[in-house]
């Protein structure tokens, strides 16, 4: 039976194509992040790695821009009407910017020491951890980054990484502030396109009605005496479901029911919001 077997199978020179496909490198490696090819000994692909690479080269200005978001409160939407313009951003939504912040340093340091794997002593041979942003930069230009066996873990970490620190810093300027995160523990301010009509929290991840987080803004500027133009205290109250319009709040000031609070650095007269909802109470009651 063996004999058989053997004699029935092919002879070697049969079996062997003169040369492999040229298409298909038998030695070709694969993506351990996307599954796509890869070239022989790197752990991912051109696509992935440059991707990986870009954020690691962004992250230095990220982390300004993070930084600036705690001194004071990003100014969503410019100077739209709704924009909110505190002092310095609400006390949550800073310590999860401050949390970010950690979890960013603990990714660089973690990456680096995969890459240049420094002593588990350090003090013996007293090499210190470099500076985040040094960090940032050896990781970005080591060679090694595409050797790693692990690097699906690390680039999955990086991406989810990377999307959280571009949802707090990054507004589309087509998006405009609307109010802050209804949510108390949070408190962050919120953007939406015009005229879109629900809003998710990219820090809570809360979703909300754009009319109620501007329902929400309207109390707060009634309650802290906030001033605006004729057209914006309107343009704010229509949007919360009130009839206003800019001419009927200047003939209110014209007959002498409503004063103005101040003037905006284009001479324009500001009417505290919480004086112009007033009239509109008292003119809808009578
Ligand atoms: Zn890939
Ligand atoms: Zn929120």
């Amino acid at each position: 039976m063996n004999e058989q077997n053997n004699e029935s199978q092919p002879t070697p020179n049969q079996t062997q194509p003169p040369q492999n496909n040229q298409n298909k490198p038998a030695l070709a490696g694969m993506c351990r992040v996307c599954g796509g090819e890869c070239r022989i000994q790197a752990t991912m692909c051109d696509k992935c790695e440059t991707a990986l690479r870009g954020w690691i080269h962004d992250y230095p200005s990220w982390i300004q821009a993070l930084r600036e978001f705690l001194d004071s409160t990003a100014h969503y939407g410019g100077h739209q009407p709704g924009r909110v313009n505190l002092q310095s951003a609400p006390t949550p939504i800073r310590l999860s910017v401050v949390d970010h912040l950690q979890e960013i340093e603990d990714a660089v340091t973690a990456l680096w020491c995969r890459l240049y794997a420094p002593p588990a002593m350090p003090w013996a041979t007293s090499i210190a951890v470099p500076s985040i942003v040094d960090m940032l930069k050896a990781c970005w230009s080591c060679q090694r980054l595409n050797r790693l066996p692990d690097i699906g873990l690390i680039w999955h970490d990086w991406e989810r990484l990377a999307r959280k620190t571009l949802a707090i810093i990054d507004v589309p300027p087509s998006r405009h502030g609307i109010g802050r995160c209804l949510n108390p523990l949070c408190g962050v301010e919120l953007s939406a396109e015009v005229g879109a009509v629900s809003v998710d929290c990219p820090v809570c991840g809360s979703a909300y009605r754009v009319v109620d987080v501007r329902l929400g803004f309207l109390r707060e500027c009634i309650e802290s005496g906030r001033a605006f133009t004729a057209g914006e205290c309107a343009e704010l109250l229509r949007e919360c479901g009130f009839q206003c319009n800019a001419n009927t709040i200047r003939s209110w000031r014209k007959r002498g029911r409503l004063q103005p609070a101040g003037e905006n650095d284009k001479g324009r007269p500001l009417y505290r919001l919480s004086d112009v909802h007033r009239q509109v109470l008292r003119r809808d009651s009578i």
